[in-house]
């Protein structure tokens, strides 16, 4: 099982670039997400998944924290906006063009497409 990660993890880069990251415990599985037009906004990819999820119209946590991810308490915490760079990101909304991967499908509440990816391929193509 380690080893299949660490192939598919490309780690070779990873400890060559960032020594310190060796010791790094779960940092490898959240990886940051930086807003391409507001350059200063950056947070966790899953925490980025789970507010374009809830913009669906998501707002059921658990479905949330299955979908991306993240424990329900996390999921809480997102949706509290008590961190500075998620209110700012909840603020500015995921701009157009971003997608992100979801740990496991969900149903687009807008469309019903089940979809692996948010925000919503069906709804967002106009
Ligand atoms: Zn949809």
């Amino acid at each position: 099982m380690l080893d299949d990660e660490a192939r598919q993890g490309g780690c070779a880069c990873a400890l060559s670039e960032t020594p310190a990251a060796r010791g790094g415990k779960r940092e490898r599985r959240s990886r940051p997400w930086r807003h391409p037009l507001k350059r200063h906004i950056e947070v966790p990819y899953r925490v980025a998944a789970a507010i374009a999820v809830m913009e669906m119209g998501v707002s059921e946590y658990s479905t949330i924290a299955h979908a991306v991810g993240l424990t329900l308490e996390e999921v809480e915490r997102v949706d509290m906006v008590e961190d500075a760079a998620v209110r700012q990101l909840a603020l500015a909304r995921i701009p157009e063009g971003e997608w992100f991967k979801l740990a496991h499908r969900i149903r687009c509440p807008k469309c019903q497409a089940t979809v692996g990816v948010v925000p919503c391929v069906a709804c967002r193509s106009y």
